[in-house]
C-alpha cells in the first residue's frame, strides 16, 4: 500500500457539512459526485496532500444510510492507494482478510475500489483504491 488516500466521512446533509467543512479548513470542496451503484453522493476536500471525502446517503437502502441509522454521522472509512489492487486483494485474501467486493468496482474520484470488512481490521472499514488510467 502506498498511502492514505482519503479519509471518508459519512453526513446527512452533503450540502450543510460541505459549507462547515470548508469553513473548518478555509477553502471550499473542489468536486462532487454521485455514485449511483452505490447510493452515494460525495464532496473532496483537499488539505495540504490529504484529501477528505464527505458522504451522503441518496437513498435508504445506501450503505452510508445504513451507516448513520446505526452509529450516527462521523467517520466512516480510510482509503489506501493502491498500484495493483487485483494483486493486493489476493495479498490480503491470503492473509486471511475479508474482503466485502472481491471484484473491484468504481468508486467516486475515477478509482476502482474495494472495501475490506471491519469486523477482519478491529472495527474499521479500509477502502483500497487504484486510480483509473
Ligand atoms: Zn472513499
Amino acid at each position: 500500500m502506498n498511502k492514505i488516500e482519503h479519509i471518508g466521512i459519512a453526513v446527512k446533509d452533503l450540502e450543510k457539512a460541505n459549507k462547515l467543512y470548508a469553513q473548518l479548513f478555509g477553502e471550499p470542496h473542489y468536486k462532487v459526485e454521485e455514485v449511483a451503484s452505490e447510493g452515494v453522493k460525495t464532496s473532496f476536500f483537499k488539505v495540504g496532500e490529504n484529501k477528505i471525502e464527505l458522504l451522503e446517503a441518496t437513498n435508504e437502502n445506501s450503505a452510508i444510510a445504513k451507516f448513520i441509522e446505526k452509529k450516527g454521522e462521523g467517520m466512516h472509512h480510510i482509503a489506501f492507494a493502491v498500484d495493483n489492487i487485483e494483486k493486493e486483494i489476493l495479498r490480503l485474501k491470503k492473509e486471511g482478510f475479508k474482503i466485502i467486493n472481491e471484484i473491484p468496482k468504481q468508486g467516486a474520484d475515477n478509482k476502482l475500489v474495494v472495501f475490506l470488512h471491519p469486523k477482519s481490521t478491529n472495527g474499521v472499514l479500509i477502502e483500497l483504491c487504484q486510480e483509473i488510467i
